[in-house]
């Protein structure tokens, strides 16, 4: 368990309950599952705000930084300095980045070393890990 904020599963469940997060927030965020791709609700949202970890609201991205990547899964080239946590993932026998809030260890996604853009990151993130607050 990584972040500062530590609470139980069942205390987990009730914050995501209370901000009506997407079906399977509590699996992917608490035991790093992976949503179906295209079936999330920020996967095609394009308007102008900021993405925060919907575990704790710690802001992620900018969605100044989103990209469409095709894949299924809200896509971002830069996250906000220290939002996230890289760990090195070794399972399903693949070596990828896997990241995590900073601040209560929500897992989020993995990031990818072959984005489109000038960081050359791709931010592969579930949707339901997100919350979005537009500007
Ligand atoms: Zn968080």
């Amino acid at each position: 368990m990584t972040g500062k904020i530590q609470k139980t599963d069942a205390e987990w469940k009730a914050v995501l309950a209370e901000k009506g997060a997407e079906r399977g927030a509590f699996e992917v965020t608490r035991h790093a599952a992976t949503e179906r791709p295209f079936t999330g609700k920020f996967e095609s949202v394009w308007d102008d705000g900021s993405y925060h970890c919907v575990c704790c609201g710690n802001e992620l991205f900018d969605a100044s930084t989103k990209f469409d990547a095709g894949c299924g899964w809200p896509s971002f080239s830069l996250a906000v300095p220290g939002a996230i946590t890289d760990i090195v993932d070794r399972s399903h026998g693949m070596t990828r980045t896997e990241t995590v809030c900073s601040q209560c260890g929500a897992h989020l996604g993995h990031v990818f070393p072959d984005g489109p853009t000038d960081t050359g990151l791709r931010y592969c993130m579930n949707s339901a890990s997100l919350d979005f607050k537009t500007k």
